[in-house]
């Protein structure tokens, strides 16, 4: 197997277009391990690390830019991105340990295609786009449409994403990411559930955007859950309503993690919880304090 370090992303471009049988990589921690346990070795490995353009985090005039190979661990010590997403940057603190935050990225995490993948909800709920080098240039697409199923993208060959674009959050808006493990650490979720709520001066819901993980084969919206929090407030009144329709949305297989009756009542607890804690950010807002998530 042959490595590759390009330092630019038209190098990179030109080496996938070489040989077909060619892999990008970031952090590896998910690619070496597939070797390992059995999976075809590819004829070579493309590092996307040595590229400066992915490995950044970057405030532009109308939000952010994060490099698709920036290892998770510059995102959960950046103090500004996770105090106005503290949802996304809790949902990337969440992968692996202190050892994988140091070479995990959330371009491998969105490419790799788990459907439990931890930060794949949080980056959908913050309409978050990935910019995709192409052979003729870049192509831009929401976050939501790369992951195709299990292990598979809606990558074309020699397709890589380069970096994701994720506007600055209007007023009274704020996210959260949770999920439900087995164990403490260090295990995949059986259920993931990330929200973003805005909410008006009155603490009535103008917007929410609520996604599972881990409950279907990709990202899981729930429309129905958001509309009936429009216009009200977040409360006994209205939670109700996001778990029913959190329940009745997913698609869950049955596994050693759990089942899908247990997946599917899991799903409702941890949406509701998700908009209560984006929620009670969201009001933190408006009263003008700010609340962090992880770090
Ligand atoms: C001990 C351990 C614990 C873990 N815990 C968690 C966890 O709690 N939650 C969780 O979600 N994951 C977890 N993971 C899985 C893994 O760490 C994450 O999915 C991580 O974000 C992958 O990032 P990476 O840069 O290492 O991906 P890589 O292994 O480099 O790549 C993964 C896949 O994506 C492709 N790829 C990578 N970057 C790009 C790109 N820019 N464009 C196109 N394709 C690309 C690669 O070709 C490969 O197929 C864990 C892994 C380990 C080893």
């Amino acid at each position: 197997m042959r490595y590759f370090a390009p330092t630019t992303v038209e190098e990179a471009v030109g080496l996938l277009a070489e040989a077909p049988g060619r892999k990008v990589f970031a952090g590896a921690s998910d690619l070496i391990p597939q070797i390992r346990s059995g999976r075809p070795e590819p004829d070579g490995i493309v590092d996307l690390k040595r590229i400066a353009r992915l490995v950044q985090v970057r405030s532009t005039g109308t939000g952010w830019v994060i490099g698709a190979a920036t290892p998770t661990v510059m995102l959960t010590s950046h103090e500004t991105l996770a105090t106005e997403f503290p949802g996304l940057v809790e949902a990337a603190g969440l992968i692996g340990s202190d050892q994988v935050q140091s070479r995990s990225s959330l371009g491998g995490n969105l490419c790799n295609a788990s459907p439990a993948a931890d930060s794949v909800p949080a980056m959908v709920v913050n309409d978050m786009r990935a910019v995709i080098a192409t052979v003729t240039g870049t192509r831009t697409i929401p976050v939501h449409e790369l992951p195709a199923g299990p292990g598979r993208t809606t990558l074309a060959p020699g397709e890589f994403v380069i970096e994701f674009e994720l506007d600055h959050a209007p007023p009274g808006t704020a996210d959260a990411y949770l999920r439900l493990i087995p164990r403490t650490e260090m295990d995949i979720a059986v259920v993931g559930a990330g929200a973003r709520v805005t909410l008006d001066a009155e603490g009535r819901c103008t917007s929410a955007t609520i996604a599972l993980g881990a409950v279907a084969p990709t990202v899981v919206l729930l429309p129905d859950a958001a509309a009936a929090l429009a216009g009200r407030a977040i409360d006994d009144g209205s939670l109700p309503a996001v778990a029913a329709a959190a329940s009745a949305a997913c698609n869950p297989i049955d596994d050693k993690r759990g089942t899908i009756a247990y997946r599917r009542h899991v799903a409702g607890v941890l949406a509701k919880r998700a908009v209560t804690t984006a929620a009670e950010r969201a009001r933190a807002r408006t009263n003008g304090r700010t609340t962090g998530g992880h770090r």
